[in-house]
């Protein structure tokens, strides 16, 4: 009786046990987000847990054979996959796990499964767990989408373009093709960003990437690189995929006004650079580099064309490199002497000042003019250091000629605006003046009008601290930029130096002349003396003095020297 007694208690006491357990599991069950499939091969019976009607509202399982209503639940290429999970067979069964996709095409399901065998190694139990997935797979695909496709326009983006073209590459190296890079800019973008918004800045890129993408194919590739640039590149450009084809193509859509959902129409222009495999460069990035580089060139020649790489410009930038590598040892050894061109009053042609001109002879004898190493000095950097040098070294000459000869005159310096926008530029000057101990009345900085235009509010307040030191400031070249009379008033200048241009064509255009005696004009009006460039005739000084212009410089009177020239020129004087 004892003995009975004991099992039942013990039986109880195992109950108890059960029910906490299943307590247990049906509490995990409720507050999972999955859902779970048990399936007992022994009784053929299947359960369905936790949260399935979220995955499969209405489908009711409840033995082996309705699994298989489970395939009519998903996309079809997910079916295969999905029996594979199922497997029903008792024997050489495996647990394993994959990734379906519901009919409702939104929702991803990452499945996986636990057997338990019997001692003859049969299946007897399996579950199948059911986890959504989607929001971390749709993260996934658009960081997939993001590392290949620009967002904006759907194009390829930089990077992958950059992939796919070294594809074209090595392909058209095997097979000798050809593969032409044409880079694509709009032209004045920043005018439609800054006075339309960005919003219809990116709209007009938007667009003119959808129209882009319509030469996409097997051969094409499109690419939207950042802001307004686009690159295209062609493989085997013939027929209608030939780069005069693509760029006529372009030509004629952008005619036509792009519909803003601001209601606004807009036409646009776009300036564009082709550099082509093999001629202009053998590997992918100076593909895109050389393209870059003549669209610029297409741009400075008045936008709304195409430019192509060609042998000219291919030795025109190797030329520029080797200037730019020549400059950098040139600046280290300070190869530069300086010489001056006299300049003078027209009314007695006494000498009014010298203009300091950088020469630069390079290791190999030749003379390398100004008007070449100064852009490129201006575009590495090396401008600032041959700057300094230069109003160093005119300056110290200046303070000697001034203590060897008792005559006023005045020194000219250009001065390039990246030297000029530089913070330490004022104080620079100011302690070289106070170095050599020259009159600041006497010194006079060139500034070239384009330059002026394009950081007007900096440049003048700079202007207006070096005149309250008493240095004069000229404005130089001009005519060649803005030639706009208008701006001209209230600016902080004392000379206005009429660009060579001018001088060369005054004789013999009526125009010109027209133009220059209005300057002439306007510039006694508000007080600025006057210098007219590149006189060389008697003919040209003696109009120039007809028309009240102030003061020469040019070949005429005198052509730039060295300094031990100038010491004669100023004994003449004295
Ligand atoms: P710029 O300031 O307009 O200088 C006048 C240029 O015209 C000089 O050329 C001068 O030699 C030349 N020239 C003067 N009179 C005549 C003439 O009657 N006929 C002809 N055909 N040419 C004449 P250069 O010395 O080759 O200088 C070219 C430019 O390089 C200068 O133009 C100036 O913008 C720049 N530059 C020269 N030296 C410096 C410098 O030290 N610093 C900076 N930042 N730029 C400089
Ligand atoms: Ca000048
Ligand atoms: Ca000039």
């Amino acid at each position: 009786m004892d003995e009975l007694r004991y099992r039942v208690d013990l039986l109880n006491a195992m109950n108890q046990r059960l029910t906490n357990d299943e307590k247990m599991y049906r509490l995990i069950c409720d507050t999972s987000s999955n859902a779970f499939l048990y399936v007992n091969f022994i009784e053929n019976e299947v359960r369905t847990l936790a949260n399935w009607d979220f995955f499969f509202p209405d489908i009711e399982i409840r033995y082996i054979k309705d699994m298989a209503k489970l395939y009519s639940q998903v996309e079809d290429k997910y079916v295969l996959p999905l029996r594979d999970l199922l497997f029903l067979e008792k024997t050489e069964m495996n647990a394993g796990s994959g990734i379906i996709k519901l009919k409702d095409g939104r929702t991803w399901v990452e499945c996986e499964s636990a057997i338990l065998y019997d001692e003859e190694g049969n299946a007897t139990d399996k579950v199948i767990r059911f986890k959504d997935i989607s929001k971390f797979k749709n993260q996934n695909d658009e960081l997939t989408y993001m590392a290949y496709y620009d967002i904006l326009t759907g194009l390829y983006n930089r990077n992958y373009f950059v992939r796919l073209l070294a594809d074209f590459v090595r392909n058209a190296e095997e097979q000798n093709a050809v593969v032409a890079v044409m880079f694509v800019d709009i032209d004045d973008f920043r005018k439609i960003n800054d006075g339309l918004g960005i919003i219809v800045g990116d709209e007009v890129v938007q667009q003119l990437g959808q129209f882009l993408s319509g030469f996409q194919g097997e051969h094409v590739l499109v690419s939207h690189f950042n802001a307004d640039i686009y690159c295209i590149a062609i493989y085997e450009p013939t027929g209608n995929r030939s780069v005069g084809s693509v760029y006529k193509s372009i030509h004629e859509r952008i005619k036509k006004p792009f519909l803003l959902s601001t209601g606004q129409e807009l036409t646009l222009t776009v300036s564009v650079g082709v550099a082509e495999y093999p001629e202009a460069a053998k590997t992918t990035l100076e593909l895109i580099n050389c393209a870059e580089i003549v669209m610029f060139k297409a741009k400075k020649q008045g936008k709304d064309s195409i430019q192509y790489f060609d042998a000219p410009i291919l030795n025109e930038f190797l030329q520029n490199i080797s200037i730019e590598n020549k400059l950098k040892e040139a600046v280290f050894s300070q190869n530069f002497v300086m010489n001056f061109q006299p300049q003078y009053y027209v009314k007695d042609k006494k000498l009014r000042g010298m203009e300091a001109l950088i020469r630069w002879r390079d290791n190999d004898g030749r003379m390398i003019s100004p008007a070449v190493f100064i852009p490129i000095a201006e575009k590495n950097g090396t401008i600032v250091p041959i700057g300094t040098w230069v109003l160093e070294e005119s300056i110290k000459t200046f303070s000697e000629w001034k203590k060897k000869f008792d005559y006023s005159f005045i020194l000219s310096l250009n001065i390039s605006a990246i030297q000029y926008m530089r913070d330490e530029f004022v104080d620079n000057i100011l302690g070289i003046i106070k170095k050599y101990n020259v009159n600041p009345r006497e010194l006079e900085l060139e500034i070239t009008e384009s330059v002026l235009i394009e950081n007007f509010k900096e440049m003048t307040e700079k202007m207006c601290i070096l005149r309250d030191y008493g240095i004069r400031i000229s404005l130089d070249d001009f005519g060649t930029g803005y030639s706009s009379l208008s701006y001209l008033k209230g600016l902080p200048i004392d000379t206005l130096k009429v660009d060579k241009s001018f001088i060369d064509t005054t004789i013999a255009d009526e125009n010109t002349r027209i133009i220059t005696e209005s300057i002439i004009f306007m510039a006694k009006r508000l007080g600025f003396e006057t210098v007219a460039e590149g006189v060389e005739s008697n003919e040209q000084y003696n109009y120039l003095k007809d028309i009240g212009c102030d003061c020469i410089q040019g070949y005429l009177l005198g052509k730039p020297m060295s300094k031990e020239d100038c010491e004669q020129l100023l004994m003449k004087q004295v």
